[in-house]
């Protein structure tokens, strides 16, 4: 089964980021949104937390790989 994410207000497909501070914010977050319309779709933080918990455990020495 093959599946493409559209966007819900002009139903084309084709997404990007796009990095903004939010008015009454001091933190930066990650927009996800159509390219066609601007409509954003998503949310995410600017700092990758995965990827921060991964490289603080490579430091200590620990593999949480699985
Ligand atoms: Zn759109």
């Amino acid at each position: 089964m093959f599946s493409t994410s559209k966007c819900p207000n002009c139903q084309k497909t084709g997404f990007e980021m796009n990095t903004e501070i939010i008015s009454g914010s001091d933190y930066k977050v990650n927009f996800v949104r159509c390219i066609s319309c601007k409509t954003v779709v998503g949310l995410l933080d600017y700092f990758n937390a995965g990827d921060l918990i991964l490289k603080l455990a490579k430091k200590l020495g620990k593999d949480l790989s699985y």
